[in-house]
């Protein structure tokens, strides 16, 4: 049998004993023949705590710092997941993310992997080691330090099950699987046994935090069988499949939501062609994502643009548009933080009308204002207030008749 990748997140290695269960379930994975390579997280809520211990000092701390001292948080784990290895009689080797090969681009915080090189992690293998891996970080091009971004230990696992040609890749985590909208907001969410690659990258780009977006998009381009399962109890999970081997019955697959949203307002832009790039490159340059867009024709002289952005990339946009506005002769920039995005998703709704007439009608019934709306081919997303987050998911969770007959076990 060939090489296993197991990922556990900061929950399943939250504690000594968790850590322990964690070597045991490796030994069972050996003992079916196995090789195993193990990416692990932080353990519990280590990384906010080292994000707070980091705001105590200074409110916007360097991103290069912030890498530095991030990564010590699954570089504990490693170490103690190796001992409790070896405790056991097992071969064990741990190894930070340089050790393990995976290289990426210099963006401190939302560093992209760009290669593996896992000559070492194959050595380990071959000496009949179990490799442990920390997860979420990497190592660029000058020999810095980078992260993958929150929840990015699910990346590394994937691009590590892509470099060692995997049998497989399994995210272990604190749920049995993926459910139909996050668990711990809908009860009646209920687990898939299989989800299309395209779905699930929908998902988890629209907020369902169970797994990596980078993470579905690598396993989607290399080909990895992908598994989401729980780390405390031995069921099947959730497999990633391709669409086209899964039956489409259903308009919706699950229902997303995000709550790191903010929105930026730029009221009176000269309506002129370099007045779009300006605003929208000077963003870019700064890594900060843009997403939902719209834009308004004033009179013929000046446009209204509003565009969502995940709120913590929120003062920087606000510092780079201040700097611009008299430049550009912008008449005012508003800044709208506490705001939310939930989202239908399901490559059936390709094939039938009406989802976002049924998606606004839950909405607007239960007196949520939209903001603001984007679309694609197989999602609808709304902008509200946050605080109408729960209520709004569960609403569309039942619209969309994806309530589980009995409350979700997670
Ligand atoms: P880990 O630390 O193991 O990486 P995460 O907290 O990153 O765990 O991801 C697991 C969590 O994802 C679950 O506890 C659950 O609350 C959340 N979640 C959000 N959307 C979904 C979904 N559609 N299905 C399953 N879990 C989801
Ligand atoms: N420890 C990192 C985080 O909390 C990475 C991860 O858990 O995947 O975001
Ligand atoms: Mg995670």
């Amino acid at each position: 049998m060939g090489v296993v990748v197991q990922k556990y997140g900061g929950t399943s290695v939250g504690s000594v004993e968790r850590i322990q269960n964690v070597a045991e379930r490796i030994q069972k994975t050996l003992n079916e023949g196995h090789q195993c390579v193990v990416v692990v997280s932080a353990m519990g809520k280590q990384t906010d705590e080292l994000i707070s211990l980091a705001k105590q000092i200074s409110p916007h701390p360097p991103a290069r710092e912030m890498d530095m001292l991030l990564t010590t948080g699954e570089q504990i784990t490693i170490a103690l997941l190796t001992m409790a290895l070896q405790a056991k009689g097992i071969k064990a080797r741990s190894f930070t993310g340089w050790q393990a090969g995976v290289n990426t681009n210099s963006i401190h915080g939302k560093a992209s992997v760009t290669h593996v090189e896992s000559v070492r992690l194959q050595q380990s293998l071959s000496n009949g080691e179990v490799a442990v891996v920390a997860g979420f970080q990497g190592v660029s091009i000058d020999g810095e330090i980078t992260t993958l971004g929150r929840g990015g230990s699910d990346t590394t696992a994937v691009t590590l099950a892509a470099a060692l040609q995997a049998d497989y890749c399994e995210i272990n985590t604190d749920v049995s699987g993926v459910f139909t909208a996050d668990p711990r907001v809908v009860a009646q969410a209920t687990k898939m046994d299989e989800i299309s690659f395209e779905e699930m990258l929908e998902l988890a780009r629209l907020g369902a935090g169970v797994l990596h977006p980078r993470s579905v998009e690598c396993a989607l381009m290399h080909r990895v069988p992908l598994v989401v399962r729980s780390s405390f109890v031995d069921e099947p999970g959730t497999w990633l499949k391709e669409a086209s081997q899964m039956e489409q019955t259903l308009s919706a697959r699950g229902v997303a939501h995000d709550s790191d949203v903010a929105r930026v307002k730029i009221l009176g832009l000269p309506n002129q062609p370099e007045s779009l790039p300006h605003v929208f490159s000077l963003l870019a340059d700064e890594h900060i994502n843009v997403d939902m867009i719209v834009q308004s024709e004033h009179d013929q002289d000046l446009i209204d643009v509003a565009f969502s952005l995940e709120e913590s990339d929120g003062e920087n946009a606000k510092r780079l548009l201040k700097s611009l506005q008299s430049k550009l002769a912008i008449k005012k920039v508003l800044y709208e933080d506490e705001l939310a995005k939930v989202s239908v998703v399901g490559v059936g709704m390709m094939t039938r009308p009406g989802v976002a007439a049924k998606m606004f009608t839950t909405l607007s019934q239960a007196g949520i204002r939209i903001k603001m709306v984007s679309t694609s081919e197989i999602k609808i997303s709304c902008l509200i207030d946050r605080a109408q987050t729960k209520e709004a998911v569960q609403l569309l969770h039942t619209a969309f008749e994806l309530d589980a007959k009995q409350p979700a076990s997670v």
